[in-house]
């Protein structure tokens, strides 16, 4: 699609390249800071090495948009010693492998990959539903290990008030919400020695879900543009550039010209519908970066027989979570690249994650690892 558009590509590029420098003369910034709230984004723009179209002015820096790099160690944990004493678990393949805060210590089970390795019955399924069916074939007493954004959540909600759900089958609820955590990391880069977050490519997908308007807070409260952007090259070149002109007319406004053709501005009420009738928001945990609050969800009090967390009696408060020498949390903030880790490439690999933002094909480490950092 790029080849097939490159006229167009780098008419954007150039439109991109005229228009930074004055747009950072106008507002007196040092750096264009743009950030993305989406692995697939961040996917698309080093695949597609956008950042190497960028002008100095322009940074593209990834945001919190990898639902699994975000699974906090404790959730893994308990789901673990779940898994040991005898629940059968399914979980998605790139959360079996990912680590927990014991990977690498001696004597411990430092993922769910592990506890397999030593007997536990942990199943790799490609959804609930799957999961659903497996679990009702032989009724072991199994749990679901849900993780996940709004794209994700529809899923699991409709399984449970279309009463799909087995009793033999239990729901852990890991699941988070991009919005609270879109604006912790714009209000951490606004207070902090960094450069502010200057515009924002907003989730596509997310906001098939939850609508377009569900930016607005940015430009209202933060003087932020957002553009809701698709995936292709095309799409962000296209959203960096309306992101430039909003800057440079001072015209600040959540856009979804875009990506039009998927994300309604009200977004799909059957879904949002679905989760608000078999979830509740809750303060949830991110890891390496702690509590958020309202950004998570747990199952509503009427499907309290299938909460597997209410299993756990030891609910430890949060800790830092990460392995050591890991820059996930910074990473995942958008505060460093993940060449700034030391570890990068060395300790940590697709292969042999270290930490968890290497484990996902959402999460900037591995895409930075398999496709380069295009800056
Ligand atoms: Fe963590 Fe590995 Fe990324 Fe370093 S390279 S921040 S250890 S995931």
């Amino acid at each position: 699609i790029f080849r097939e558009n490159s006229e167009l590509a780098k008419k954007l590029s150039e439109e991109i390249g005229k228009l930074a420098p004055k747009v950072a003369q106008k507002n007196g910034y040092d750096r264009i800071k743009i950030m993305n709230f989406c692995g697939s984004h961040e996917w698309t723009t080093t695949h597609y090495g956008l950042r190497a179209l960028m002008p100095h002015e322009v940074e593209l820096i990834p945001g919190p948009g990898c639902p699994v790099c975000v699974t906090p160690s404790s959730d893994i944990e308990n789901v673990i010693n779940l898994a040991m004493e005898g629940y059968r678990i399914y979980t998605f393949g790139d959360v079996f492998k990912l680590p927990t805060v014991n990977h690498y210590k001696k004597n411990e089970i430092g993922s769910l990959a592990e506890a397999k390795s030593l007997g536990a019955d942990v199943r790799i399924v490609y959804s609930f539903a799957d999961a659903i069916e497996d679990a009702k074939k032989d009724g072991k007493e199994s749990i679901f290990f849900g993780v996940g954004f709004e794209t994700t959540i529809p899923s699991y909600a409709v399984l449970f008030s279309r009463n799909k759900v087995p009793k033999n089958l239990m729901f852990y609820s890991s699941t988070k919400l991009t919005a609270p955590a879109a604006e912790y990391a714009v209000k951490l880069h606004k207070s902090s020695n960094h450069t502010p977050v200057s515009g924002v490519i907003g989730p596509g997908h997310v906001s098939t879900i939850i609508g377009a308007i569900s930016w607005n807070f940015f430009p209202k409260e933060y003087h932020i543009p957002v553009v809701v952007s698709g995936f292709e090259p095309i799409d962000i070149l296209t959203g960096v550039l309306i992101i430039l002109k909003d800057l440079y007319n001072g015209n600040i406004k959540y856009t979804n010209l875009e990506y039009r053709r998927v994300a309604k501005l009200e977004g799909n009420i059957y879904a949002q519908k679905e989760i608000s009738e078999t979830f509740d928001v809750i303060d949830a945990i991110w890891r390496g970066i702690g509590v958020i609050p309202k950004s998570g969800m747990d199952l509503k009090e009427k499907y309290k027989e299938y909460n597997a967390r209410l299993l756990i009696s030891n609910n430890k408060p949060w800790d830092y979570d990460l392995p050591p020498g890991c820059k996930c949390n910074e990473v995942t903030l958008g505060l460093a690249y993940p060449t700034d880790c030391p570890l990068f490439m060395k300790a940590c690999t697709p292969a042999r994650p270290w930490g968890p933002c290497m484990v996902s094909m959402e999460g900037a480490c591995a895409v930075w690892a398999r496709f380069g950092s295009s800056q």
